[in-house]
């Protein structure tokens, strides 16, 4: 059985603030980037107990150069540094058995959700396919599903494993915080949250059976909200997508993939527009 696990940081246990996060700071970020890594070598020793045999870890926040290398096991594959064409769903092809999400965090607007964003909290408001709001989980979970693979486990803040476990009720959630407000949390020490992760990897491993890919039919609709109209000012121009209004663009596509790689370029470009000024 082989896993793909994308990682992010954010819905790491104890992390509320992005001074955690961020791979500049040299005070706070060293000690939650080793509890990033523990949380995932704890996914993979919970798989593995269960008989999971095959792992490639896409490390899937900010530089994405996060994880310890002493933290992970001596035989995975892990898909490092950033930009990555398709950012956390990077290597993510046909040939796995499922799909681990990480660390993961609400979206971008949430009520209750730590650091809540989706994919560039300077970029992007909203975004959502077919009608429906997506998070990053959703994002990745429907490229996995696009390639026939299901996601089997989200570990995260609660926000996002419920909403996760709504659209993907197969799926096994491990939350390991509760928010209080958007820099606050009621958190499992990071000791609680790995032993919790292991059990949940298990669990999740023993449910394959039950799995499904999550899929988005075709014909696709992305609609992306930008936070600055300086980011749409830039995207338009990119063939495909639709100026709906000075913050709404629209991106018609025949195959969620290529909605996906859009929507990164666009992340990317929007990014880019905005930071001129
Ligand atoms: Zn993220």
């Amino acid at each position: 059985m082989r896993v793909y696990v994308s990682c992010d940081m954010e819905g790491t246990a104890g992390v509320c603030s992005w001074r955690q996060c961020d791979p500049e700071n040299r005070d706070e970020y060293p000690i939650y980037r080793r509890y990033m890594s523990r949380e995932v070598s704890a996914a993979i020793e919970g798989a593995r107990s269960a008989g999971a045999r095959e792992f490639v870890v896409n490390d899937a926040h900010w530089s994405m150069r996060n994880l310890l290398w002493d933290e992970m096991p001596a035989d995975v594959r892990i898909v490092s540094g950033a930009p990555k064409p398709r950012s956390m769903a990077q290597g993510l092809v046909g040939g796995f058995d499922a799909v681990f999400l990480t660390g993961y965090h609400a979206k971008s607007g949430d009520r209750d959700g730590v650091l809540a964003h989706t994919f560039s909290d300077e970029t992007v408001y909203r975004v959502s396919v077919n009608g429906i709001e997506c998070s990053e989980a959703l994002l990745v979970a429907a490229l996995a599903g696009s390639q026939g693979v299901p996601v089997m486990l989200v570990t995260g803040d609660s926000t996002i494993v419920r909403e996760t476990l709504h659209a993907l009720p197969w799926a096994t959630g491990v939350a390991v915080k509760e928010s209080i407000g958007f820099y606050a949390a009621n958190t499992l020490t990071p000791t609680a949250a790995q032993d919790a992760i292991r059990d949940g990897a298990r669990r999740a491993t023993e449910r394959i059976a039950d799995a499904k890919p999550f899929v988005f039919s075709p014909p696709i609709e992305l609609l992306l909200e930008t936070v600055h109209v300086a980011s749409a000012d830039f995207i338009e121009l990119m063939p495909g997508f639709e100026r709906i209004d000075g913050r709404t663009l629209r991106f018609a596509a025949s195959s969620y993939e290529q909605s996906y790689d859009a929507y990164v370029a666009a992340v990317r470009l929007g990014g880019a527009g905005n930071a001129l000024a």
